[in-house]
C-alpha cells in the first residue's frame, strides 16, 4: 500500500507536533506519524509536563501554553492529560491525518533526496511518498535511514547524558513534608533530606540527588532514576534501561514504605511511564551546527528561530554521589538557533525538528528543553509548507522569522 502526502512529520513529540499543526494550517496536505498512542513524547508520555524556557516565546507554543493554563483551572486532569488533550486537539483543529501506532522502518533515497517513507502501521507497511519530510524521532531516525552523517555523545568518551524514567507517586502526607521539594522549600535541603533517609533505609539509587515534587492534589513526581551509559538508539540498551529503571522504582517505593513507615508507611507507586525519557540522541549534521562558542558569545542570527536562555545543563555521565547535573564550567548568554541548523546537509528534502538538530554536546544539553523544541518544530513545519506551496527545496526558500 502506498500514499501520497504533502508533508510528513515523523515523531508525535512536542516539535512532530507543533510542526505539523504549524504546516496544516498553511493549508497543505499533512500526515503525523506516531509510534505511540498520544501525542507530546517526553513531554507527555515520559512525565516531563514543565516547559523550561517558555518565557519570551510568542506563536503556536504561547497560543499552546494559554489553552493549556486554561484547562488547568478546571483542574480536571494532570498537566501530562492536558498536553495530550490540547494537542490532540489542536490537530483535529488544523487538518492533520494522524497515525498513531505507527513507526517509520526504512527510507529509499536517489542521491540527496528521500523518495520514500516505509511506515509500518497495526494494518501492514505503508510507503509513503512526500514532498517534504521532518525528522521529529528525537534521535534523528530518520535522517540516519537515509545516510545523514550526525554526532552522539560527549567528544572527549562518546558517552551521553543519562536516560531518566519518572514516577508518579502517592500516599504522602504532612510528615513528609520536609521531604518534599515544595517551590518554597529550600531547593538542596528537601533533597537532601530525602538522600539520607534513602541512605538510612539502605536503598541504593541511581541519580545524584533523589527528589519528591508535587504535581497535583494527592499526586507526587518521584525522580530516582539515570540509567548510564545506555544508548536510546540501541534497542538492546533501551529495553535494558526502560527495565532497570522500572525495578529501581519498585524497590526504592518499597525501602521507604517499609523503611521509614512513620513518614512514608502509605507511600504508593501510581505508575511509571511506558517509555523512560531519552535526553540525548544521534545530532544530525546540519547546514549550521550550534556549537559553545556560540553559546559564550551569545550568537544572533538573521534566520532564527528562537532564542535560547536554558542554561547548559548537562545530566551527570555516571553517578558521581553529589548534585546530578553540572554545566561544565560554562557560563552560556542567550544565542540563537538558527533555521540552518534545522536542515540536514546530506538530504534536500527532510527537516530536523526537536532535539536532534545540528548541534555540539554542549549546546544540546542547553536547548534540548520543550520551550526550544517547539518553535523549532513550528519553523520547521511552517518552512516545509512554504517549501510545497512554492514548489521549491526547503533550503531554497527565504527564511522568514
Ligand atoms: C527525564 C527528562 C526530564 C526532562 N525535563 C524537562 C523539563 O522539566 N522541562 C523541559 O522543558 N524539558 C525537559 N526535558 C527535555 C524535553 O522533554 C525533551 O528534550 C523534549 O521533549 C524533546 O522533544 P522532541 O519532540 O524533540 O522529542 P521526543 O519527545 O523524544 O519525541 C519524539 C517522538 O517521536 C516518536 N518516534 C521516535 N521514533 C519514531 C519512529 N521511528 N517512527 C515514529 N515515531 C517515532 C516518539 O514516540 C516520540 O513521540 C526532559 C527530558 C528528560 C528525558
Amino acid at each position: 500500500m502506498w500514499r501520497n502526502s504533502d508533508v510528513l512529520v515523523i515523531g508525535g513529540g512536542v516539535s512532530g507536533t507543533m510542526a505539523a499543526i504549524a504546516a496544516a494550517r498553511k493549508g497543505v496536505k499533512v500526515t503525523l506519524v506516531e509510534r505511540g498512542g498520544c501525542l507530546g513524547g517526553t513531554w507527555t508520555a515520559g512525565l516531563v509536563g514543565m516547559t523550561l524556557d517558555s518565557g519570551d516565546k510568542e506563536g503556536l507554543l504561547k497560543e499552546f501554553l494559554t489553552i493549556v493554563y486554561h484547562e488547568k483551572e478546571q483542574g480536571t486532569a494532570t498537566i501530562f492529560e492536558i498536553q495530550k488533550y490540547v494537542l490532540e486537539k489542536l490537530c483535529t483543529e488544523s487538518g492533520v491525518e494522524m497515525m498513531f501506532h505507527s513507526q517509520v522502518c526504512d527510507v529509499k533515497t536517489d542521491g540527496h533526496q528521500i523518495k520514500e517513507v516505509r511506515v509500518i502501521t497495526k494494518s501492514g507497511h505503508i510507503d509513503f511518498h512526500a514532498k517534504v519530510i521532518i525528522d521529529a524521532t528525537g534521535d534523528g531516525d530518520v535522517a540516519a535511514m537515509s545516510g545523514c552523517s550526525y554526532d552522539y555523545g560527549r567528544p572527549s568518551d562518546g558517552k551521553a547524558q543519562p536516560m531518566s524514567m519518572i514516577a508518579l507517586v502517592s500516599g504522602l502526607d504532612e510528615r513528609a513534608n520536609t521531604y518534599i521539594s515544595f517551590p518554597d522549600n529550600p531547593f538542596w535541603d528537601a533533597r537532601n533530606r530525602l538522600k539520607g533517609v534513602l541512605d538510612a533505609v539502605g536503598a541504593p539509587y541511581s541519580i545524584g540527588c533523589p527528589s519528591i515534587q508535587p504535581l497535583c492534589g494527592e499526586i507526587y513526581i518521584l525522580s530516582a532514576n539515570q540509567e548510564y551509559g545506555k544508548r536510546g538508539c540501541n534497542v538492546n540498551e533501551l529495553t535494558e534501561a526502560t527495565m532497570n529503571a522500572r525495578r529501581e522504582i519498585y524497590r526504592l517505593v518499597g525501602a521507604l514504605r517499609n523503611g521509614a513507615p512513620d513518614v512514608f508507611g502509605n507511600l504508593m507507586l501510581v505508575s511509571t511511564p511506558e517509555c523512560i525519557g531519552v535526553r540525548e540522541g544521534r545530532r544530525i549534521h546540519g547546514r549550521y551546527t550550534i556549537t559553545v562558542e556560540d553559546m559564550i558569545v551569545g550568537r544572533r542570527h538573521e534566520d532564527a528561530v528562537c532564542l535560547v536562555r536554558y542554561w547548559v545543563d548537562i545530566h551527570s555521565l555516571e553517578n558521581d554521589g553529589g548534585k546530578g547535573f553540572t554545566d561544565d564550567g560554562i557560563k552560556m548568554q542567550p544565542y540563537d538557533i538558527p533555521f540552518r541548523a534545522l536542515l540536514p546537509k546530506d538530504i534536500d528534502n527532510l527537516v530536523l525538528a526537536g532535539r536532534c538538530i545540528s548541534g555540539d554536546f554542549y549546546a544540546h544539553a542547553s536547548y534540548r528543553v520543550a520551550g526550544n523544541m517547539a518553535p523549532v518544530g513550528e519553523a520547521a513545519g511552517t518552512m516545509a509548507a512554504e517549501a510545497v506551496m512554492k514548489g521549491k527545496k526547503i533550503c531554497e526558500v527565504e527564511y522568514q522569522r
